[in-house]
């Protein structure tokens, strides 16, 4: 289910150009209605397409007002209740919250990797085009052995 953001809260990253929630949404849902024309709150952010939104949280974790909350399924957090992260320098803090009003919060380290360094196909070899019709060189050859036998069993 989608984000919102909490009018209340968002201050529309100090007007920059581009604020932090458009900057990360990896379907470029978040938008800043800079005049209010589109919701009727100018310098704040807003979901422009709910319906896309994958719920990836990651909006949620970068805005700095901790303004943009998830709507969920009923099924997995019911009306009322909410799951809210809040991330720090070294850890990112969960909220979780009950309809009863029980609260529960966990925290967990988060990874210290500075920001853009990270190499995920560090220690890899080069593609080469010719090996994505060579099934002997799959990328993950080596490393994700795939016992068929499991899938033929009746
Ligand atoms: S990141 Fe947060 S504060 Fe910044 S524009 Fe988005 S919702 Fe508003
Ligand atoms: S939860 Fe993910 S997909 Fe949805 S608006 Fe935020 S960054 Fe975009």
């Amino acid at each position: 289910m989608p984000t919102f953001v909490r009018t209340d809260k968002c201050d529309g990253c100090k007007g920059q150009d581009k604020t932090a929630c458009m900057y990360i949404c990896p379907h470029d849902l978040m938008m800043l209605d800079k005049d209010g024309s589109q919701t009727g709150h100018a310098m704040k952010a807003y979901n422009q397409e709910p319906e896309q939104c994958w719920e990836c949280y990651s909006c949620v974790k970068i805005c700095p007002q901790n303004a943009i909350e998830v709507r969920h399924y009923a099924d997995i957090v019911p009306l009322g209740a909410s799951v809210q992260p809040l991330r720090g320098s070294d850890s990112i803090l969960w909220t979780i919250k009950f309809r009863n009003g029980t609260v529960k919060r966990f925290k967990f380290p988060i990874r210290t990797t500075p920001e853009g360094s990270a190499d995920p196909y560090g220690g890899k070899p080069a593609a080469d085009w010719k090996d994505a019709t060579d099934d002997k060189v799959l990328f993950t050859k080596g490393t994700h052995k795939v016992d068929m036998s499991q899938f033929l069993k009746g």
